[in-house]
């Protein structure tokens, strides 16, 4: 059967079903095409499942080695695995059922079935009318349109020779699904999915080693960051090792144990662990989409847009985790939402990427918006910096976990804020005040002319901008 749309999304993950929100406000007849469960990665397989294990592994944590330290005796404490599990599949599928209630709300057509695009046919002289093969098995469904925006996601990469079986050698999306804990684990990758695993991992209980390419983990954070987020895990007992590059051909696998050696600096070190984490990083999820019936072309594998999220097929846009750069949930839907307003006739500006802040949820977590420091110096800005420790915020003692500080990097010669890069308890949550400094161009001064609430965790941005100017009150 044929349908006529304004507007056809090919995928309902967090970019795709936020931009079929926005395409029914607008009064546009908007379609969502999806393959799997609506939400996408974010929501099965990425941000909520993980935060909801990483709470369940701080409240252990607290439980079975914190709580003594407030007066409070929880002598006894143990795991269920099984529950923590129970409780993340409750979060998602209780998210997952209000999704799908917004897209009836919206009076949005959803498609249960793979879609891909067509090139011109007897439907439309222009490329891009969808084919979707329904999830039912029921004959294809046609759908006609004026605007098409691809938002397929991404998946997990690995490396050449390290396959991934999800039991033994697992992407993030097989470690979400275990059902038991491993004793121990090698974790391929110290970026930001990696880090939070590592963190989650060590807080269950399990035996962690974070084997990382680069000279640093979270190499993308600013340097400080990730010197302090290594030395605090490495106190807590995860191990490291840094400038390692994995050798794939020396993999050695048992029915419970794998075997791998890294090259660091010339020197061969060996690893062996119960299990083994590949977080390399992920691809676009471009394949079987019809990209050949069409203009639009790729980049390192990524589809190419402009700023207005349009594809080299003017009425094709691509959004998200499809198109690469910061590869955020809340970066996909800001995109899908400009994507649909510029569909729409609306004025559009830019996304500034620079002013969208980034989190990693480990424990601590860290945050950041912004140029880092190095950044901003290679970009020829002359610097000055304000750093204040959490260890002189009252609120962060009584809360019981002072580790960490807030960085804020201005330009002397404007005083414009050029980053604010945080590591802490609580700063995915202060990060969103920086993130508004940024919006607003907000100055130091300003910052430290908002009078925060005392005692709150808040007060660190406060001294963080006045020790910008070497004016910080309690240090
Ligand atoms: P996706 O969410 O991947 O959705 C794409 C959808 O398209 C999928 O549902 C797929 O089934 C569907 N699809 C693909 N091809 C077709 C087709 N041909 N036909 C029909 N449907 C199709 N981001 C954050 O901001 N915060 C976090 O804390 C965070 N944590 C993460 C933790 C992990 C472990 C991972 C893996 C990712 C995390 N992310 C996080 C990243 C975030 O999940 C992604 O940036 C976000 O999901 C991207 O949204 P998207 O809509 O572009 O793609």
């Amino acid at each position: 059967m044929a349908q006529e749309y304004d507007v056809v999304i090919l995928g309902g993950g967090t970019g795709g079903y936020v931009a079929a929100i926005r395409s029914a406000q607008l009064g546009l007849k908007t379609a969502l095409v999806e393959k799997g469960a609506l939400g996408g990665t974010c929501l099965h397989k990425g941000c909520i499942p993980s935060k909801a294990l990483l709470k369940s592994a701080e409240v252990y944590q607290l439980a079975k080695n914190e709580a003594t330290h407030f007066g409070v005796e929880t002598s006894g404490t143990s795991l269920n695995f099984a529950r923590v599990q129970a409780r993340k599949d409750e979060i998602v599928n209780q998210l997952h059922n209000g999704v799908k209630s917004l897209m009836k709300k919206g009076k949005i057509d959803v498609y249960e079935g793979t879609g891909r695009m067509l090139g011109p046919s007897i439907f439309s002289p222009m490329p891009g009318t969808i084919s979707v093969e329904m999830n039912s098995g029921e004959e294809n469904e046609m759908l006609i349109l004026k605007n098409l925006i691809i938002a397929t996601g991404s998946r997990p990469r690995t490396l050449p020779g390290l396959e991934l079986d999800e039991q033994q050698i697992m992407s993030s999306d097989g470690a979400l699904a275990m059902e038991t804990l491993p004793k121990s684990i090698l974790i391929v990758g110290g970026g930001v999915i990696g880090i939070e695993w590592a963190s989650m991992l060590h807080d269950f209980g399990v035996d962690v080693t974070v084997i990382e390419y680069a000279d640093r983990i979270i190499p993308t954070e600013d340097e400080d960051i990730s010197k302090e987020m290594k030395k605090i895990l490495s106190k807590k007992g995860i191990s490291f090792a840094v400038g390692a590059k994995v050798l794939p051909d020396t993999l050695k696998k048992t029915a419970d144990s794998i075997t791998i050696s890294a090259d660091m600096n010339g020197e061969t070190k060996e690893f062996t662990a119960e299990r083994m984490l590949v977080s390399v990083g992920r691809q676009a999820n471009v394949e079987g989409i019809g990209l050949e019936n069409t203009e639009i072309q790729l980049e390192k594998g990524f589809v190419q847009t402009k700023s207005t999220f349009q594809t080299k097929e003017s009425h094709i846009y691509a959004i998200g985790d499809v198109i690469g750069g910061l590869q955020l949930a809340h970066v996909a839907s800001h995109e899908g939402i400009s994507a649909v307003e510029h569909i729409a006739g609306q004025p559009v500006e830019p996304l500034d990427y620079t002013k969208i802040a980034k989190c990693i949820y480990s424990s601590p977590e860290a945050s950041s918006v912004g140029l880092t420091e190095k950044q901003a110096k290679d970009q020829g800005y002359d610097v000055k910096v304000g750093k204040f420790p959490f260890a002189a915020i009252g609120k962060a003692l009584v809360n019981g976990n002072a580790d960490g500080f807030v960085k804020i990097i201005a330009d002397r010669k404007t005083d414009d804020i050029l980053g604010i890069h945080m590591i802490g308890s609580h700063v995915t949550d202060l990060i969103s005040e920086a993130g508004l400094a940024m919006v607003l161009d907000a100055t130091p001064w300003e910052i430290a002319s908002t009078v925060h609430p005392h005692p709150s965790l808040s007060e660190v941005m406060g001294e963080a901008a006045l020790a910008v100017d070497g004016k910080a009150i309690h240090m």
